[in-house]
């Protein structure tokens, strides 16, 4: 890469990796609840001398000259279109409001956390209203792409090429479909035992077990470490340095398991991440992308049978005493009923699209509609009663339970939903050309690992999702792999 280029993408790495480590000392370090906002205070100087970087003259001339002399070279190529669709992004917007945007997003999340333990959207909403109005002032400033709406635009900022066209399309298909196996499934419950799931296991003996589980998948540790929070995730600041947390509880074992196993994904991706990628803008993933691998780890490999036969009796070694009478059958059976229910990141996998489609629904009335924020926790429960036939009692297993919106994140819940799709699609065209379930048995998840660093994770976000997929798997993004996959599982467990 010629060195003028290299020396801008170098400095907008450091200040991205300042930004990921706040981030982490915040939710998943030792950062003190007093410290938010001074803390965003700097995180706020730290944007602002990024965007100052991202707009300045020289680098819109740097820009401007590459783009005049392309390069040969795919990843400088697609490096240099990045950055000028970053900068055209951004340069409508008034520094002053970028940096104000900025500080609002890190106080957000305090603000929420407090709202969130208290239950009580009233502590939370007057931020969550300066976010939604100040969202829509930052994304009003950007040009409009003709026929768009406002919230296709901030679609198109995480998934690009996914409107509301195509979501609408999406989600209809979705609820034709898979609506009416939720409404049966919800009437056959006592069809799939899940009583041992909740017998109390000791929080040490389960951090062991994930860690050598992480490993076992493919998460290199002296690339990553693992940690706790709330609300797991997984950042990085290279693909030397990738990071995931988790949450144990006594009485869930499996819901850090498939946390661990979920997170480890988003891990693999990053930690193959090519080194000519990493630490540039084209690190990571598209976010639909990236779910896809976590889901496709957590769901399509992690809840198999293939899967937990190698795995399972090392499980009942340590868990002996509380799962010592239950078979791999019945265990893998479990881990797949399904149920509606309240609370998104503990959702099965058949239901787990519809509280997807519940934020969609929301989020389009809030920046296409007229809905208002104080209408949200009313709206919220209305459709969680018509969709899943559930209601929350507070707002902390309602309409506060997601981190997202402190963050400023509105457009993004979609790609959820997407990367479950993908994950089906990939899932498929992968069993093609390798032995899932063999390997998977064999106890060698290698040949696994190295189709998804062949064809996904070593792109990281170098490829549109569109392109990505198209070259992966032949065809076009198409979600009806995703459809039959939840179908044949749910007929066949619930014997509909
Ligand atoms: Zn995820």
């Amino acid at each position: 890469m010629r060195d003028d280029l290299q020396n801008l993408v170098d400095r907008l790495a450091a200040y991205s990796a300042a930004g990921v480590l706040f981030d982490w000392d915040t939710s998943a370090g030792d950062a003190p609840e007093e410290a938010a906002d001074y803390t965003a205070k700097l995180v706020g100087i730290l944007a602002g001398e990024s965007f100052a970087l991202c707009t300045s003259d020289e680098t819109v001339k740097l820009l401007k000259d590459c783009l005049e002399h392309p390069s040969d070279d795919e990843v400088e190529t697609a490096i240099v279109k990045r950055l000028w669709e970053d900068y055209e992004k951004i340069c409508h917007i008034p520094k002053e409001e970028y940096i104000a945007y900025q500080e609002l997003v890190s106080k957000g999340m305090n603000r929420w956390e407090r709202a969130k333990d208290e239950k009580d959207f009233s502590l939370f909403s007057p931020v969550l209203k300066e976010l939604v109005e100040m969202s829509k002032k930052i994304n009003g400033y950007r040009p409009r792409k003709e026929g768009l709406t406002l919230y296709d635009m901030m679609l198109d900022e995480y998934e690009k090429g996914f409107t509301t066209k195509e979501l609408d399309r999406f989600f209809g298909e979705l609820k034709d479909e898979l609506l009416p196996i939720v409404k049966k499934v919800s009437e056959k419950q006592d069809i799939v035992r899940t009583d041992f799931l909740t017998r109390n296991c000791s929080i040490d003996e389960q951090k062991h077990f994930n860690y050598v589980l992480a490993e076992y998948l493919g998460f290199d540790h002296t690339r990553g470490v693992i940690a706790e929070s709330a609300h797991p995730f997984t950042t990085s600041l290279h693909n030397r340095d990738v990071r995931i947390t988790t949450h144990y509880y006594e009485n869930m074992i499996t819901s850090a398991i498939f946390s661990t196993i979920h997170e480890t994904g988003h891990a693999i991706f990053e930690q193959n991440n090519s080194d000519r990628i990493t630490m540039t803008p084209l690190a990571g993933g598209s976010c639909a992308v990236h779910e896809s691998q976590s889901r496709m780890f957590e769901n399509m490999i992690g809840r198999s049978e293939a899967f937990w036969e190698p795995v399972y009796p090392k499980f009942q070694e340590i868990f002996e005493e509380q799962f010592g009478d239950v078979t791999l059958e019945e265990f893998v059976r479990a881990v797949n009923a399904a149920k509606p229910s309240l609370i998104r990141t503990e959702s099965d996998e058949l239901t787990y699209c519809f509280h997807i489609m519940i934020r969609y629904e929301l989020e389009r009335e809030l920046f296409d509609g007229d809905l208002s924020v104080d209408d949200l926790p009313k709206l919220w429960n209305q459709k969680y009663r018509e969709y899943l036939g559930v209601v929350p009692e507070n707002d902390a297993e309602g309409v506060l339970q997601d981190v997202h919106w402190s963050g400023g994140m509105f457009g993004y819940f979609p790609s959820y939903a997407l990367g479950n799709a993908i994950a089906a699609q990939i899932y498929h065209a992968m069993g093609k050309k390798v032995d899932i379930d063999g390997a998977l048995r064999s106890g060698d998840l290698e040949v696994i690992l190295a189709y998804l660093r062949e064809h996904i994770h070593q792109y990281g976000a170098m490829r549109e999702t569109k392109r990505l997929l198209l070259d992966a798997t032949g065809e076009e993004f198409n979600p009806s792999y995703y459809i039959q996959y939840l179908k044949d599982k749910y007929i066949k467990l619930y014997e509909l």
